[in-house]
């Protein structure tokens, strides 16, 4: 299958491109993004067919009707890495809380934080990709916490692939620099930045554009990637588990096939939500999506008003940092598949120079017709974080909590809701444990011992051992010097 381009043509671009030019390249013409031609029409036969299967045989069978420019076997390795995750034969359990209630947890994986889904299989398939064209590339990522670890991770070892990490020094939780800093490999570079997370992204985008930067890459024969959550390559891995969910949710006996329900999603960048809204138009029946987000609240306004407006935003922290987002990628592909490429231009196009643009009454009503949201503060989240726990004896992150007050306000209770969540406790537990016991901590190792105790849960072995771990990565610098410790790297 080919895939098109979100704001039509212009003269620099092929129109369509295959699935490993999308991913090696994600930015398509007038700086939009790549989507499938076509979503596999999958059916309700799709899902009888696996309601026995298990999560890979399910995921290979979805990537095939992709038909994507990937071999079968490489396909296999990437599904593999599924196997490291702590149940092999169900990489995302679905856990009933409440009645109507169930949550898809999607935080089973080497580094706790649902962005492994996407990054473990995707590493393989890039690593395959650069071997086979015989080109050596270098990602560049900068992160606030969940995707640094998750990139290194996937990518360590791998051939043909080396990573630079960038992080604000201080800027993360201890367990998430612990996780990049112990990370050993040759082709790994992770340098702390004097800074916030908005320095490290800069510095970042600063390097993308870079003629100089690219031109010292390439004496060095080496071209420049990234995996962030628009590449197409990440989105795919996301289809599939929202497929899982409802047919656990079949399996379990919640519902019967073809009974419709909510899928409620803790958004930033909104790829999580994609996955769900193509998961629906592929085969899941789906009543709404649920946006799920925190203070920094666009989608939230966008859904319920049709206005996208950042004039006089500025990002706000929360005890949710990984969906304190404003520019949300993703929205761009459900804008083009509802309202089509000149209309999505348009829109993107008044965002970018007026930071502001707005929806008809149509348009608006047929976004409602898919998705409804709500917002919660940092104090509500952790109020829902100790009342699911003393009520329902179910602990989840302050991520996921941003569903619960969603899930009240959007959901016809008679409907069962699928909420995911995104991260463990062990990732932001110093929230956690303030919200259980009132308690202030600012290290993590002594939250996570209060929140073992007051929960009895064990620490997991992965996330008990970083804090003994040898630390390898000890760069720290100055935004200035980034470049220069880059292509020393190199
Ligand atoms: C990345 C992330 C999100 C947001 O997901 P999107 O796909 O960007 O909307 C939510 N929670 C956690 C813990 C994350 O790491």
């Amino acid at each position: 299958m080919n895939f098109i381009q979100t704001r039509g043509i212009d003269t620099t671009k092929p129109a369509t491109v295959t699935f490993s030019e999308a991913i090696l390249a994600p930015i398509a013409s007038f700086g939009g993004l790549y989507v499938p031609e076509t979503l596999p029409k999958l059916g309700s036969e799709f899902l009888e067919k696996h309601l026995n299967s298990s999560y890979k045989e399910l995921a290979k069978d979805m990537l095939n009707c992709f038909e994507i420019d990937i071999d079968s076997s490489v396909i296999d390795e990437a599904l593999n890495l599924y196997d490291k995750f702590d149940d092999r034969k169900n990489p995302v359990p679905v856990v009933k809380v409440k009645e109507n209630l169930y949550i898809s947890e999607l935080y089973h994986g080497p580094t706790r934080a649902f962005k492994d889904m996407a990054l473990q299989p995707f590493g393989v398939v890039l690593s395959s990709i650069a071997q086979k064209r015989r080109e050596n590339y270098l990602i560049l990522a900068a992160t606030s916490g969940d995707t640094g670890p998750a990139a290194l991770e996937t990518f360590k070892n791998r051939a043909n692939v080396q990573v630079a990490c960038l992080y604000p020094h201080g800027g993360t939780s201890d367990v998430q620099r612990l996780q990049m800093v112990t990370e050993d490999a040759k082709n790994l570079k992770v340098i702390g930045i004097h800074g916030v997370f908005d320095d490290a992204q800069n510095a970042l985008k600063r390097l993308l554009d870079s003629e100089e930067f690219k031109s010292a890459l390439k004496e060095k024969h080496v071209a420049l990637s990234a995996a962030n959550s628009v590449n197409f390559g990440r989105i795919i891995f996301q289809i599939i588990y929202h497929i899982h969910s409802y047919l656990e949710l079949v399996r379990q006996g919640a519902i019967t096939m073809s009974e419709k329900v909510y899928l409620n999603v803790p958004s930033g960048n909104f790829g999580n939500a994609l996955g769900g809204y193509y998961a629906s138009k592929m085969c899941v029946p789906v009543e709404k999506i649920i946006i799920s987000s925190n203070e920094n609240n666009v989608l939230t306004k966008l859904i319920k008003t049709g206005k996208y407006d950042l004039r006089g935003c500025e990002v706000v922290g929360t005890t949710s940092p990984a969906m304190d987002i404003l520019k949300s990628s993703n929205v761009e592909r459900i804008l083009f598949d509802m309202f089509g490429f000149e209309r999505t231009r348009e829109l993107m196009e008044d965002l970018e120079k007026k930071n502001f643009y707005e929806l008809t009454t149509e348009e608006l009503i047929k976004l409602q017709t898919c998705f409804d949201a709500d917002y919660c503060n940092g104090d509500e989240g952790k109020k829902y974080i100790k009342d699911t726990f003393e009520n329902d004896n179910y602990l989840m992150d302050p991520h996921t909590a941003t569903c619960m007050k969603s899930y009240k306000s959007c959901s016809n209770q008679a409907i069962k809701t699928i909420a995911y969540s995104t991260a463990e406790w062990t990732k932001f537990s110093p929230v956690i444990a303030n919200a259980l016991t009132g308690e202030e901590n600012t290290e993590d190792i002594a939250a996570l011992e209060s929140i073992s105790k007051t929960a009895s849960l064990a620490i997991p072995a992965m996330v008990k051992g970083l804090f003994s771990k040898e630390i390898v990565q000890n760069t720290i610098i100055n935004k200035e010097e980034i470049e220069k410790e880059i292509l020393e790297f190199i």
